[in-house]
């Protein structure tokens, strides 16, 4: 897959477009989850955005992704108990995770065939999650 390179001006301007005050840990951690598909939780995000900052802490990072989903830039994936997982890209998708290997990936929803169900009605969050076990765990 293609890897999409996003300059600090780039997301520093995203940022001040949606009213976020562009700090160094913002830009840091949405570039970050804008690099990845692994769908990463708190800690995960805390070690990748600590690279550049050393004297990150788990609260700011906490405060970065309040901040980010209260202003819906990032979605929060609750697919597991007592795990939010957090993912940058906002496009309506559902999520499988694999229950062997914990992988999460992206799934392609059919939007139309829900909404018509919802019809005049309005969706506010979406959060469809498939549990099952993925190809190559299969396979072992
Ligand atoms: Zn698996
Ligand atoms: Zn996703």
């Amino acid at each position: 897959m293609e890897k999409i390179i996003f300059s600090d001006r780039d997301i520093k301007n995203f940022l001040v477009e949606k009213d976020i005050k562009p700090t160094l840990i913002r830009i840091k951690t949405l570039e970050y989850l804008w690099s990845t598909k692994e769908h990463p939780d708190a800690e995960k995000i805390y070690k990748e955005v600590g690279k550049f900052i050393p004297t990150l802490s788990m609260t700011s990072i906490y405060n970065t992704l309040n901040t980010f989903v209260e202003k819906g830039i990032i979605t929060a994936i609750k697919i597991e108990e007592g795990v939010v997982r957090y993912d940058g890209d906002i496009k309506s998708h559902g999520h499988f995770k694999c229950i062997k290997c914990g992988k999460i990936l992206d799934l392609d929803i059919r939007q139309e065939i829900f909404k018509s169900q919802i019809k005049e009605g309005e969706v506010l969050e979406e959060h469809i999650y498939i549990i099952g076990i993925c190809k190559e765990c299969l396979k072992k």
